[in-house]
């Protein structure tokens, strides 16, 4: 997905202030807060469209922004920044009502102090470094969740996180009614893969609904020869493979079969207006092959996957996706597979049956054929390649009973140590941080599952203020991570989830 896609969503800014000062520190206010507001556009950093709003200055002005800022269907959320002191009591009929996230920017219009310049007419109209905690205070109080930027807002890294922000906002509402097709049920007997669909939809706004492979099978069926000609030529023009492959060859064959499904499966999710999917392969009557290429390349246009019927991945990997738009690298269905328990570097290999997003590949994908061990269909097509080295994060998402739970372990990808030349799918290594023994373990205690969303693009940051906007628990495992310590915060957050009503 691109830059272009996010551009279409809006974040308001607001600029809080009040009628004390008269009408000439109010213009001054709104000239200042336009100024911010063409800058935050320019900056490449911020991939959104921010818009200026007019100065409040009253409980009345700011209930109305709150409530068009609801309605508004591109409105990501606010920025939200005191110019000039702005009190707090007139935030609370708008802050009840407000159901769009919210960005707290505490920053001063001048970067300096003008130290031969100051005098009480400028300290009037620089408050914000009190005007911003007396509404923060509201905030803290009414126990409504932020994002809190420090710093000038010429400041690169300032411009960062609120661009980093509202790539997690215009997730949070692309997620909002997002509808993910479950092509089958979950892999029979699975736990982790389970989950409340109703407090799913509830908490993080995603529809999740059943269908039969029959469904599928109906578009499939419906594939002309001209369409699987054309995709066929595709494969044979992007990917490498052997003559077996090719027209004429062998294998040729396995091509046209996935190539129909992939068509098939792309009409189905477009017709459907879906934003993800899963399938598993226990469900698949009617389907000659494990949708393997077909997957691959759904998840590198946008779509969430999650294999043996893991919806909760499919939605989470849709969001990350959002985020990432226009970034470069790319973000996978992944699956903790096998180790290397060498005691002098100890990594995992994360892969999975066919399903890894060619967005994450390095170099050209090989586009192979090979028999699956499980599931008793044709051999699937699936395109075969490395990923890159360098910083990464796997993230879970948990249905824990009595609420949801998303896990984070940082990760460093590295190149594999030796050439794998009888494995015959995608696959990564990466050294778990702090070290494989503790990242393993602290995963294990949160209930971390086997299957994870990895993003090469996106940091654990972007998933907290996800987190924090669906109102879920978080947890991380870093370089920083202690079991002792990560084993308490589970505790307590049991008994905090126990003891607030969200
Ligand atoms: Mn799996």
């Amino acid at each position: 997905m691109t830059n272009t896609f996010l551009k279409q969503f809006e974040v308001w800014f607001i600029t809080g202030s009040q009628h004390l000062y008269g009408p000439e520190v109010l213009i001054k206010v709104a000239e200042h807060s336009q100024e911010i507001v063409e800058a935050f556009n320019d900056f490449s950093s911020i991939p959104v469209t921010v818009v200026f709003k007019p100065v409040v200055k009253t409980p009345e002005e700011i209930y109305k922004v709150c409530i068009e800022a609801n309605s508004k269907v591109n409105c990501i959320g606010l920025i939200t920044w005191m110019h000039t002191f702005s009190p707090a009591k007139m935030w609370i009929g708008g802050l009840k009502v407000l159901k769009k996230p919210i960005l707290h920017l505490h920053t001063q219009y001048n970067r300096d102090i003008p130290w031969s310049e100051i005098d009480m007419d400028f300290m009037n109209l620089n408050q914000s470094a009190h005007g911003d905690r007396e509404y923060g205070f509201m905030l803290s109080r009414m126990r409504i969740e932020r994002k809190v930027v420090v710093g000038h807002w010429q400041d690169t890294e300032v411009q960062e996180r609120v661009g980093d922000w509202s790539r997690v906002a215009s997730a949070w509402l692309d997620a909002q009614g997002a509808k993910f097709a479950r092509l089958g049920d979950n892999m029979r007997e699975v736990a982790v893969t389970e989950g409340d669909k109703v407090e799913a939809q509830l908490k993080f706004g995603w529809s999740v609904n059943g269908y039969a492979i029959g469904d599928v099978v109906k578009y499939t069926d419906a594939v002309t020869a001209s369409q699987i000609d054309r995709l066929v030529a595709e494969y044979e023009d992007v990917y490498s493979m052997d003559d077996a492959c090719r027209k004429g060859g062998a294998r040729h064959n396995s091509l046209r079969e996935a190539a129909k499904i992939e068509v098939g499966l792309r009409t189905f999710l477009l017709e459907g207006g879906f934003k993800g999917f899963t399938d598993t392969f226990e469900n698949l009557r009617g389907l000659v092959q494990l949708p393997g290429i077909a997957v691959q390349r759904l998840m590198n246009d946008g779509y969430g996957f999650g294999a043996e019927g893991d919806w909760k991945m499919a939605a989470m990997l849709r969001a990350m996706k959002v985020m990432a738009s226009g970034l470069p690298g790319g973000n996978s269905f992944m699956e903790d597979y096998t180790y290397h328990l060498d005691p002098s570097g100890m990594l995992v290999l994360g892969s999975h049956m066919l399903e890894i997003c060619e967005s994450i590949a390095e170099g050209k994908p090989s586009l192979e054929v090979h028999p699956l061990g499980i599931g008793g269909k044709a051999d699937p097509v699936r395109l075969c390649f490395n990923v890159a080295a360098g910083p990464a994060i796997n993230v879970s998402v948990l249905d824990m009973g009595n609420r949801f739970r998303i896990l984070v372990n940082e990760v460093e990808a590295v190149r594999p140590l030796h050439d794998l030349p009888k494995l015959p799918v995608a696959r990564v290594l990466w050294d778990a941080k702090p070290n494989l023994k503790t990242a393993a373990a602290a995963w294990i205690y949160a209930g971390g599952a086997h299957h994870t969303c990895y993003s090469q693009n996106i940091t654990s940051e972007h998933v907290m203020d996800f987190a924090e906007m669906a109102g879920v628990e978080f947890m991380i495992i870093d370089k920083d991570t202690k079991i002792n310590e990560f084993k308490n915060q589970l505790r307590w957050n049991d008994l905090y989830y126990t003891m607030i009503k969200f």
